[in-house]
C-alpha cells in the first residue's frame, strides 16, 4: 500500500515537474478537484483524444461524431432522469465534520477483505511454488471462504440500498461494520441524504426555476436529442453510432484523487444504436473491441479486468466497468452500459415528438435499443502516466549504475514525437543543421529543439517525458550529413543520413501501429 501511494505521488509530482498537468488557480491556491493541462499534458492529451477517435470514428462505416454544446434545454435532464436520480449517498463524521461517500466507504471497507484474501493468496503461493493451485486454494481456504463470504453479503447489502435508495439501510451498514472515520477514527455518523451532482446556473434572461440550466453531467444526452437529426442527415442505417468528446461538470463530493474523480473532466462517449433484441449482442461485442483497444497500447491484460455491476442504474440492462489497475487500485475507466430504449423514449415522451426509426428490412418503426461506450480522458491519462511511468537502473560499459525515469509510451501517443540536440549550442555550422531538421520534421509530426545542457541531461529530460526519438547534430554531420539516432527504450544509437529522418520515425509514430 505504502509503494502504491509513493507511485501515486511520483506520479502526481512529474506532472508539475514536466508540464503535464497543474492545479487549476493554483495562485490562488488552487480550486479543489480541478485541474489544467500544461504544454506537454495537452498534446498527450489530445493524442488519447486522436487515437480513441480515430478508432470510433474514422475506421468505422457506422460511426459518425458530433460537438454537441453544453448546456441543453432543462427538460432534457428531467427526460434522463438527472434532475431526480442523479445523487450519491453522503454522509458526515460527526467529529472531523468530514464529508464521504457512504457507498464509497463500505466500497473502501471491501477493499481492505479483498486486501486481505490476496494476502492469502500470495502467502500459499509463496509456500506452495510452481504446485500452487490458485483457483482450487481460493475454493478451499476457510480463511479466503470466511473473508469471501463476508465479501459477498457486505456487497449483496450495499446493491440493494443503493437500487432502492434506502439510505437508512446505507447507514445501518456502516453502522454494522463499524466503520470509523479515516480522519477522525470516530463512528459518529450523520443521516446518509441523497446529493444531487449537477451544477447548476441561470440563463440571463429568464428569472427564477424556469431559467435554472445545468452544466451537463454526461455527453451522452447531446447524442440522444441530436439522434432523429444524425440519423436523417448522414442517411445511416441501424445499426450505427454517434461519438463525442466534451467536457462534462459534476459536483463531486470526495474528490481527492488528483485527476481521477474532478468536478470538470472530459468524455470519449459512443452511443450505439441497435435493433431490440440484438443489444446484448452488441454489448458483448464491444465489450471485447473496448478492452482491445487498451491493450494496442501495450497496457498489460493483468492491468485491466472487467467489473460487471451489481447494481444497474436506472436505464440499463447490462453494465460493466473496464478497471484499471491505479496506484490506488482497481478503478473503473471505462463504462459499457446497455442503456435499452430508456433515454430515446424519455425524450419521446418529454417532447412530444416522434424519436423513432424506420427500419426498411422489418418495414417497421421502432424505438433503437443502445449500447455505449463512455470513458473519461482524463481517467485515460492517468491510467496511461500509471501504467508507463518507469524508474529503471542502467548499467554503463564500465559497470557504473545510474537510474532513470522514462514514461514509456506507445511513440503514436508521446507528446514529442523527436527531439533535436545539437551537440554545442554555439556552433554555428551544427546549429544550422539542427534548426533546418527541426524545421523540416516539424511539418509531420511534433518535435522539440533542445541546446540547454549536456547531451546526457538533455536524453534523460526526453526519456522522462517520453520522447520515443532524440537525434543528435555534432561534427561528423557536417562532414557527412548524417546524425546518430536514440531510441528512448532500447537506448540503440545509430547513425542515420539526415535525409532519412522524417520517413523512419513517420512510420515508428504512426497511429496505424495502434490498429495493425
Ligand atoms: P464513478 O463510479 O467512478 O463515479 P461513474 O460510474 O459515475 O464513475 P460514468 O457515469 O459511467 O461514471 O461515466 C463514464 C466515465 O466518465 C467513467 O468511466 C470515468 O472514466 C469518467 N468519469 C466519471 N466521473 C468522473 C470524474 N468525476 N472525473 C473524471 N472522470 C470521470
Amino acid at each position: 500500500m505504502a509503494q502504491q501511494n509513493d507511485q501515486f505521488k511520483k506520479i502526481i509530482a512529474h506532472c508539475k515537474e514536466y508540464g503535464f498537468i497543474y492545479q487549476s488557480s493554483e495562485v490562488y491556491d488552487g480550486l479543489s478537484a480541478v485541474y489544467d493541462y500544461g504544454p506537454l499534458g495537452s498534446l498527450l492529451k489530445n493524442n488519447i483524444k486522436e487515437y480513441w477517435w480515430k478508432s470510433m470514428v474514422q475506421m468505422n462505416n457506422n460511426i459518425v461524431g458530433i460537438d454537441a454544446a453544453i448546456f441543453m434545454h432543462p427538460k432534457t435532464w428531467k427526460a434522463s432522469g438527472h434532475v431526480d436520480a442523479f445523487n450519491d449517498p453522503l454522509v458526515d463524521n460527526k467529529t472531523s465534520n468530514k464529508r464521504y461517500r457512504a457507498d464509497v466507504l463500505v466500497e473502501d471497507y471491501m477493499d481492505k477483505i479483498e486486501a486481505k484474501i490476496n494476502k492469502e493468496v500470495d502467502k500459499a503461493q509463496k509456500r506452495f511454488g510452481d504446485a500452487f493451485n490458485e483457483q482450487e486454494f481460493r475454493l478451499t481456504n476457510q480463511r479466503v471462504l470466511a473473508n469471501q463470504a463476508k465479501m459477498d453479503d457486505i456487497g449483496g447489502r450495499l446493491a440493494t440500498a443503493m437500487t432502492d435508495g434506502d439510505m437508512e439501510g446505507l447507514k445501518q451498514l456502516i453502522l454494522d461494520l463499524e466503520i470509523a472515520c479515516p480522519e477522525s477514527g470516530s463512528k459518529e455518523w450523520t443521516d446518509v441524504r441523497q446529493f444531487n451532482l449537477m451544477f447548476s446556473t441561470q440563463l440571463g434572461n429568464i428569472a427564477g426555476e424556469e431559467g435554472k440550466l445545468y452544466l451537463r453531467p454526461e455527453t451522452a444526452q447531446g447524442i440522444f436529442v441530436n439522434f432523429l437529426n444524425v440519423q436523417k442527415t448522414t442517411r445511416q442505417k441501424v445499426p450505427f453510432g454517434i461519438a463525442q468528446i466534451g467536457k462534462a461538470f459534476r459536483n463531486e463530493i470526495v474528490a481527492r484523487q488528483f485527476i481521477f474523480r474532478m468536478r470538470e473532466f472530459e468524455q470519449m462517449e459512443m452511443q450505439f444504436f441497435v435493433k431490440p433484441g440484438t443489444e446484448l449482442e452488441w454489448y458483448e461485442k464491444w465489450k471485447e473491441t473496448r478492452l482491445n483497444w487498451h491493450k494496442a497500447l501495450g497496457t498489460p491484460e493483468s492491468k485491466l479486468r472487467f467489473h460487471d455491476h451489481e447494481n444497474l442504474a436506472h436505464y440499463a440492462n447490462a453494465a460493466v466497468d473496464i478497471q484499471f489497475d491505479f496506484p490506488f487500485g482497481f478503478k473503473e475507466l471505462e463504462g459499457i452500459h446497455s442503456r435499452t430504449d430508456f433515454d430515446l423514449k424519455a425524450h419521446q415522451e418529454l417532447s412530444g415528438r416522434k424519436i423513432q426509426y424506420f427500419d426498411p428490412e422489418e418495414n417497421a418503426n421502432y424505438v433503437p435499443y443502445v449500447v455505449e461506450t463512455s470513458i473519461g480522458c482524463d481517467r485515460m491519462f492517468l491510467a496511461t502516466l500509471s501504467n508507463c511511468l518507469i524508474e529503471e537502473t542502467l548499467t554503463s560499459a564500465d559497470g557504473k549504475e545510474s537510474k532513470r525515469d522514462v514514461l514509456k509510451l506507445h511513440p503514436a501517443i508521446a507528446p514529442i514525437k523527436c527531439a533535436i540536440l545539437p551537440l554545442k549550442k554555439n556552433e554555428p555550422g551544427i546549429v544550422e543543421k539542427a534548426k533546418g531538421l527541426f524545421k523540416e520534421l516539424s511539418f509531420s509530426f511534433q518535435c522539440q529543439y533542445d541546446d540547454t545542457g549536456s547531451i546526457g541531461k538533455l536524453y534523460r529530460r526526453q526519456d522522462a517525458v517520453g520522447t520515443p526519438f532524440c537525434v543528435t547534430v555534432d561534427f561528423d554531420t557536417l562532414e557527412d550529413d548524417t546524425v546518430t539516432l536514440r531510441d528512448r527504450d532500447t537506448l540503440e544509437q545509430i547513425r542515420v543520413p539526415m535525409s532519412e529522418v522524417e520517413s523512419i520515425i513517420r512510420e515508428k509514430v504512426n497511429m496505424k501501429n495502434l490498429f495493425v
